[in-house]
């Protein structure tokens, strides 16, 4: 196919403003390409060379693509700067400047669509020391063999600026047009792209498979599938009546969601936006690769940022520092993480998105050997608003964002690329920060693992109730302490360790130690939430739920000037979240 071809359905389509006729003289374009170049022809039409989750993008900046226009046509450097001044488009001052030198190029041979495409891929590909001039230089080489008309394109594509408005989407209506016979069919032809975010390679199976082909598409490995959304409710009540009466509630983890392509030895990460993510995780190929008991297998998790002394749960800020190129090894060790799997999409050969999701998580268990660092979304089958609620704080309390609670019925498979009510959010609808410290009282202790081994690895902490002469658990604390309180710690604790919880301690956990309530520590946190196990203002706000501070952190502080009866008491934690509802309520207003 000529590449000037091509360029005359670009005119066409460039000029149209309907989306009808858009998809018209589309779904004419295609009729015309040989199947063997479809996918090329579907990709530059949408102004790319691959796919995105290729990651290999053209993006040559104006500057760049400037230069070559000079080169391919002896013009000068100021003609280029005015024409490109006055036109503001590299793609008319291309055309404008090459239309100058047209006699030389009457007897030349002409681009076919296949010569312009490996060139382009070349430009992309183009790496390392001097991969800027050898751009130029195929640019260059390609402008002096085009028309002035081909120009213009190829420069809007070089500089990721074709805007024909034409979107993946739009091909999906030509395709269902062409080979599907109309748009009654473009559902199956969706349901194709959004297994494999590949329109390119849609066209291709449509072009060589017909229909039929498109019915009995097939999930590869190394092509993600477009991720299944939540919609969005905000009582229990409203999400169980939503859901028939019952639904699988999980932790809804503030990480990065992952969709993991196993095959072999070989693992592929890509981001929620089908980025390839894979190479700011070595440790969780390796996790996968050891772990996964499967030989080919698409899987879904939550990836979240933990401390690694502690294994809690960090807020999703801390990835970010994964986002980076080099010392990747390094963010590796100072940043971890851990996975929680949600869901399985494909597993040796089977595609699993048609099944409900108590068999995709069944199948999820069989496959997932489970480690401090791998495990399965914590869940819970929800039946009741009331076990609901509490799930809920459980989470929040946790670090979590909340639940995310997913339809058990028959029709419960993953619809991939859609937002919908199989899958419903809960989230709290504000966010509120803990200004001030807190004075607690150490009551036990849990033992450290890794680099705290021998240590404590956290400490549980209580606040001091003088009515009722008790101390009652606030948070369990894990961060902010430096290797010199690790060691020192065990020491200054020593003489308070009794064998059992104290009589006037009050708390749903179990600590591994137990102290008489006597070291004072400063504790800031981010916030005070609900919680079911920790026992602060029993009652107070909500029958059956206490209060708890949500990301602990010890401030260095030791308060040997406070006895534990100084600490800060339960009513001044009751204060202090009265007051951060009253502030989101105040700033809810607009106040
Ligand atoms: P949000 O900003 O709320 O994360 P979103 O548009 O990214 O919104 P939603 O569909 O609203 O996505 O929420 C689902 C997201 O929650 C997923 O994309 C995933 O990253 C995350 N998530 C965390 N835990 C789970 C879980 N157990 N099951 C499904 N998704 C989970």
């Amino acid at each position: 196919m000529l590449f000037s071809e091509l360029v005359s359905y670009y005119e066409k389509i460039e000029k149209t403003s309907s989306r009808i006729e858009m998809t018209n003289l589309l779904v004419e374009l295609l009729k015309a390409t040989p199947p063997e170049i479809i996918d090329k022809v579907v990709y530059l039409t949408v102004g790319e060379i691959y796919p995105p989750f290729v990651g290999i993008e053209l993006g040559v900046a104006d500057k760049l693509a400037l230069r070559a226009v000079r080169l391919a046509s002896g013009a000068s450097e100021r003609e280029v700067q005015e024409a490109y001044s006055k036109l503001g488009d590299v793609g008319l001052v291309g055309e404008k400047l090459l239309s100058k030198k047209t006699q030389a190029t009457l007897f030349m041979e002409q681009l076919t669509v296949q010569d312009v495409y490996s060139a382009l891929e070349k430009i992309a590909k183009a790496s390392g020391e001097g991969a800027m001039e050898t751009r130029v230089q195929i640019l260059s080489g390609l402008l002096a063999s085009s028309q002035p008309k081909e120009a213009k394109y190829i420069l809007r594509i070089v500089t990721g600026k074709l805007r024909l408005g034409v979107a993946d989407m739009t091909i999906l209506d030509a395709l269902s047009v062409l080979y599907g016979g109309g748009k009654e069919t473009r559902e199956y032809f969706e349901r194709a792209y959004n297994l494999s975010s590949d329109i390119g390679y849609v066209a291709k199976v449509a072009a060589a498979e017909g229909l039929e082909g498109i019915k009995k598409f097939k999930i590869t490995i190394g092509r993600p599938i477009r991720p299944m959304l939540a919609e969005r409710l905000s009582s229990p009540e409203e999400i169980l009546e939503k859901l028939g009466g019952a639904g699988l509630a999980e932790y809804k983890y503030d990480g990065e969601r992952m969709q993991i392509h196993k095959s072999g030895g070989k693992v592929i990460i890509f981001s929620r936006r089908q980025e390839n993510i894979t190479s700011q995780y070595p440790d969780v190929v390796e996790m996968v690769r050891e772990n996964v008991g499967a030989g080919e297998a698409i899987l879904e998790c939550e990836a979240v940022a933990i401390d690694p002394d502690t294994g809690d749960m960090l807020p999703f800020q801390e990835l970010m520092h994964r986002k980076r190129k080099h010392d990747i090894l390094k963010a590796v060790e100072q940043y971890p993480v851990s996975l929680y799997f949600f869901d399985i999409l494909y597993l040796d050969g089977e595609d699993l998105t048609l099944k409900p999701l108590p068999e995709r998580r069944k199948r999820l268990e069989s496959i997932i050997r489970e480690n401090e660092r791998m495990k399965l979304s914590k869940s819970i089958i929800a039946r009741d608003p009331e076990s609901l609620e509490r799930f809920f704080q459980e989470a929040i309390e946790a670090g979590c964002e909340g639940l995310v609670v997913k339809s058990i019925e028959e029709n419960s498979i993953y619809r991939a690329g859609a937002r919908g009510w199989l899958w419903i959010k809960y989230k709290r609808d504000y966010k509120s920060e803990m200004i001030d410290t807190v004075d607690l009282v150490v009551v036990g202790a849990f033992h450290g693992r890794g680099r705290r081994s021998g240590s404590y690895g956290a400490l549980l902490m209580a606040a001091y109730d003088p009515e009722r002469d008790v101390f009652q658990s606030v948070c369990k604390v894990g961060s902010g302490f430096t290797d010199e309180d690790l060691r020192k710690l065990p020491e200054m604790l020593e003489p308070y360790k009794i064998p059992r919880k104290h009589a006037r301690v009050e708390t749903g956990m179990e600590a591994d130690v137990w102290f008489e309530p006597k070291l004072v520590l400063e504790i800031i946190g981010a916030e005070i939430t609900l919680s079911p196990t920790h026992r602060a203002g029993w009652g107070v706000i909500k029958e059956g739920y206490g209060l708890a501070i949500r990301f602990p952190r010890f401030t260095g502080r030791y308060r040997f000037d406070k006895s534990p009866e100084d600490a800060t008491t339960v009513k001044e934690i009751v204060e202090m979240y009265k007051h951060q509802l009253k502030k989101i309520t105040a700033e809810q207003a607009g106040v």
